[in-house]
């Protein structure tokens, strides 16, 4: 039903434009500025809005029909969905409008999900085939085994033992695909109480592989610091590592990369090479394997722990719940979350039933709805098992997203109960803070040209620096087809800066800023264009025009005029803001590589003195058509949305005292004859 209407006045525009000499003035469509309409809601409701999203020049059709006077909730969404808005309760009627994300829900969406996941399995036998199924497909999904196959074998650079009070740290470059190398740093247990409570007698310790979140500072964050510091005093051997695009890892790949769901799989990639290693080491105990980190490093332990059964014990810090995915690319960019028909986060943290696990969480973050709906709802599954004593859950009351010494000392004391860590040993106050470069294996610095390269001694000589021969070099054809984000975001951001550039704003944030709306836009379009291919999305019929099958192209069109009006609306508000007249016309130039200068040209060229009155008209047709092409992913769709222009403009001639079909001859002929 979706299609219907865009289907229709696709086919209008083919069917009128020939017909249609003249614009026709348009129904208004009840149409008022949606700014205007959210301030009319605010009285009528007595609420108030916050914005994270710009209104400016964006135009609500239908706008009065849309407001509900009994449901502001049936309001906002009649009214913003047009947007790709969503409205988020804040408390005290104050509402906060953004844009729509795609890995992010309402708390009561939560709900109705893990009450139909409970519908799912009732014992543990339903329980386990979905466990086994869940954790196949996330696997797949992923696509990590395409990788893992293209890894070099494990070959640790290792840097010098730094020894502190109890324990000591020593960074670690382990190659991963060929090339490509995740630094980090092992935290490593040194005192002899933690070696007589923890160590197996041959000498092995548990292992904590613990990938980051995105606190500031990344894993050189002093509360991670700390973390990792106190459980290797306590006997754990931690091994901390940069994500994809910080830290070292931007060196390799650019910092922009980390916005891009290869992220998701390469980081997964990392933590599963490390553990490899971890388990070459002789004093790695391989029967204590365990999974921590906060936010975004909580997604991952999960993650980790879900594809690989080496994992014993788990503890996710103010992360993984039922109504919010993890707000990366690096956590949610891979479709895992669509396995089995639909899964959440806090489902895949139950696979680890009845394995011990840990859940920390606070009042002030995503996590808040932990003691009403993740946790009844984990605690069931591993009722399944008889093994509730397994699960335990730390929730932070008066607390917020952070990783603060009352979640550190839940974390260290579920390691404590899991492994028999010794109480004694824990004193944050002993750990020692390291500098950045202390903890960087190779330390980087930038040629003349800005490129990375890395400056320590032991640095690799097949040190690789672009991202894009790391997608280019190990996916197949399906894989690329997986990391086509990736790879078009690349390609776009490049168009972005190259555009932004031709216009010689000499204003930097400015500039910034252009750079910044061209590259969302083309984003948000690409996007559009790549989920809803023509072919599959919209009905196949007859282009009223030419009583032919609709061709390919005109399917795109179809589905590609379907986005929301919003992604138009607000770059061209945008670019007006920002430029000139004449420069938002280069832009659109750019966009549609210059087609309304050579069309004209070829007017020019065809038309024996073509009158200013006819110059003009035509101009208008055709940048009308630029204006429209801009929201058209591929070449051969904004040739199409010229062409109804071009017949525009010839259907102007024929009925004002010209005959285009013959001065189309005249001029091929006399071209022929220049050339004979
Ligand atoms: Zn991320």
């Amino acid at each position: 039903m979706k299609y219907l209407l865009p289907l229709f006045l696709f086919a209008s525009a083919l069917l009128l434009a020939p017909a249609q000499a003249q614009p026709m003035a348009s129904d208004n469509k009840m149409a008022r500025p949606l700014g205007e309409v959210l301030n009319r809601v605010e009285q009528q409701f007595g609420v108030r809005f916050k914005y994270n999203v710009d209104t400016t020049g964006l135009v609500l059709n239908y706008a009065d029909s849309r407001i509900r006077p009994y449901s502001l909730d049936e309001t906002l969404r009649n009214i913003l969905s047009v947007f790709d808005f969503k409205a988020w309760d804040q408390g005290k009627g104050i509402y906060k409008i953004k844009p729509y994300e795609y890995p992010r829900r309402y708390d009561e969406d939560g709900e109705k999900m893990v009450n139909y996941l409970n519908t799912l399995y009732s014992n543990k036998e339903e329980w386990e085939a979905r466990r086994v199924a869940l954790r196949r497909e996330v696997r797949e999904r992923l696509g990590i085994d395409p990788l893992l196959e293209k890894c070099v074998p494990v070959q640790p650079i290792l840097g010098k033992m730094r020894r502190y009070d109890g324990y000591m740290v020593q960074n670690i470059a382990l190659e991963t695909l060929p090339g490509y190398y995740v630094c980090g740093s092992i935290y490593l247990p040194n005192n002899k109480i933690a070696k007589k409570a923890v160590a197996t007698r041959d000498g092995r310790y548990p292992v904590i592989i613990c990938p980051n979140g995105h606190w500031a500072d990344g894993r050189y964050n002093r509360d991670l610091q700390v973390r990792f510091a106190t459980l290797a005093r306590m006997g754990a051997i931690c091994i901390s590592y940069d994500t994809f695009g910080w830290g070292e890892s931007e060196l390799q790949v650019g910092k922009d990369a980390h916005q891009s769901s290869l992220a998701h799989t390469y980081q997964a990639l990392c933590g599963e090479r490390l553990l490899d290693y971890a388990l070459t080491r002789r004093d790695v105990d391989a029967a204590r394997v365990g999974a921590n980190g906060g936010s975004g490093g909580g997604t991952h332990a999960v993650l980790l722990a879900t594809i690989d059964d080496r994992f014993t014990a788990l503890c996710p810090v103010a992360s993984v719940c039922s109504h919010f995915d993890g707000g990366c690319p690096c956590e949610s960019g891979m479709p895992i979350q669509y396995s089995q028909g639909g899964t959440c986060n806090i489902e895949l943290a139950a696979t680890f039933a009845p394995k011990p696990m840990r859940l920390i969480g606070d009042d002030g973050d995503w996590t808040h709805t932990y003691p009403t709906i993740e946790e009844p709802y984990v605690r069931r599954i591993y009722g399944f098992y008889g093994a509730e004593d397994q699960l335990s859950v730390f929730f932070e009351e008066n607390g917020r997203h952070d990783f603060k010494i009352k979640k550190r000392i839940a974390v260290y004391s579920f390691f404590m109960d899991v492994w028999s860590l010794p109480t004694e040993c824990m004193n944050e106050e002993l750990a020692t803070i390291e500098a950045y470069d202390k903890l960087f294996s190779f330390g980087g610095a930038q040629d003349a040209e800005g490129r990375w390269y890395p400056t320590g001694e032991t640095a690799p000589a097949n040190f690789e620096t672009n991202v894009k021969n790391l997608v280019e070099q190990n996916f197949d054809q399906e894989g690329k087809q997986l990391y086509f984000d990736l790879r078009w975001a690349a390609g776009l951001e490049e168009k972005a800066d190259e555009w932004t550039a031709s216009l010689n704003l000499g204003d930097a944030q400015k500039a910034k800023r252009v750079r910044g709306y061209i590259f969302d836009h083309l984003k948000a379009v690409t996007k559009w264009h790549n989920e809803h291919p023509g072919q599959t999305t919209v009905p196949h019929g007859i282009n009223p025009r030419t009583g032919e099958r609709l061709r390919p192209v005109d399917l795109d069109i179809i589905a590609d005029g379907a986005q929301p009006r919003a992604y138009h609306d607000s770059i061209m508000a945008q670019l007006r803001r920002e430029l000139t007249e004449e420069q938002v016309e280069q832009v659109l130039d750019k966009y549609t590589i210059g087609k309304v200068a050579f069309t004209m040209k070829g007017y020019h060229d065809i038309v024996p003195e073509m009158t200013a009155e006819e110059d003009s008209v035509c101009l208008t047709y055709l940048k009308e058509a630029r204006e429209a092409a801009i929201d058209y992913k591929s070449m051969k769709e904004i040739s199409e949305i010229f062409g109804i222009a071009k017949d525009k403009c010839e259907l102007y001639f024929n009925t004002h005292g010209r005959n285009w079909r013959q001065m189309y001859s005249d001029y091929v002929k006399k071209r022929r004859a220049e050339k004979n």
